[in-house]
């Protein structure tokens, strides 16, 4: 049994170094007008277990996000979490409903609600957080659909400094800290920038000018798995990362991804380096399970 963590422990972590690798020479490639900010790294755990969270933290990872308030709530007021991870800071990255709001506020090490994407909603939080006595400010960003998708959430980048001063001025109990894209998936970065993380850029602008800030003042969250470098190189404060450091992500009723074993012909190169730690984690985990079933 201790064997199989031991060996999770090492695959986390040094899927972790590695990121953390890429982050620093992404940083290093700042153009000088950049503000030379640190980024954080926040660790997205979503449909991944326990272990892995234990894992990171283990090897130095406080930042984790989560994007459904359910699973946030579950992971979050875990005994064993609560108990060990006296240090762990809680991201909210997914879509938030205004009933749900007191399930998110209630977790222990809540650090930050980065998908505000209305004043209804800053609103409720900032009840919320109130109503729980807090004496600090929760930090909150903005949320803006920078790619106008339908199907994404966010205000649109007219709209940003609106809901900002919304924040600002009406919300004594939070603190507006940035703002955050998802943005278009797949898109080709040699067709250039990533047009979205330019519109957050731009949104950043307005917001320095209309609130007379300093671009370090105004946190910019963008960037993932497939473009958290590029994200960094233009500017990003904030990464959120899944499954370059815990795996792809399974999830029910879907088919799982093709495995890239060598038997596999349709294997780049690059596929079977990414899948290999993911392999060895999955696989680690199934024994763990079996070992938890057994005992
Ligand atoms: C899942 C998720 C991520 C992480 O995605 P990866 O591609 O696995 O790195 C980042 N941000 C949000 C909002 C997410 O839902």
């Amino acid at each position: 049994m201790r064997r199989f963590a031991a060996m999770v422990d090492s695959e986390v972590g040094r899927a972790l170094r590695s990121v953390l690798d890429r982050v620093q020479t992404a940083a290093a490639k700042r153009p000088e007008h950049l503000p030379k900010v640190q980024p954080r790294l926040v660790a997205v755990t979503k449909t991944k277990p326990k272990e892995l969270i234990l894992s990171a933290y283990k090897a130095g990872q406080r930042h984790f996000g989560e994007n459904y308030v359910q699973e946030l709530t579950d992971k979050a007021s875990d005994p064993e979490i609560v108990g060990q991870l006296n240090d762990i800071r809680w991201h909210f990255i997914g879509h938030l409903q205004r009933n749900k709001v007191n399930k998110v506020t209630g977790i222990p090490n809540l650090y930050m609600v980065e998908t505000v994407d209305s004043e209804k909603l800053a609103t409720a939080i900032n009840a919320s957080w109130e109503k729980l006595g807090r004496t600090d400010r929760l930090k909150v960003m903005i949320q803006v659909n920078t790619s106008r998708e339908e199907q994404k959430h966010g205000t649109s980048p007219e709209k940003v400094c609106d809901l900002y001063k919304h924040v600002v001025e009406n919300c004594p109990h939070l603190q507006a800290v940035g703002i955050m894209t998802i943005g278009v998936y797949d898109y080709d970065l040699r067709n250039g920038p990533n047009p979205d993380f330019q519109v957050l850029l731009e949104c950043r602008t307005n917001i320095c000018q209309t609130f007379n800030l300093q671009p370090e003042d105004v946190e910019l969250s963008m960037g993932m798995s497939t473009d958290f470098e590029h994200a960094i190189e233009v500017g990003s404060t904030n990464i959120r990362v899944g499954s370059t450091i815990f795996g792809a992500r399974q999830y029910p009723g879907s088919k799982p991804p093709p495995k890239t074993t060598p038997n596999n012909p349709n294997a780049t190169p690059n596929d079977q380096q990414q899948q290999t730690t993911t392999d060895k984690v999955e696989s680690t985990r199934q024994k763990l399970d079996a070992v938890n079933v057994n005992s």
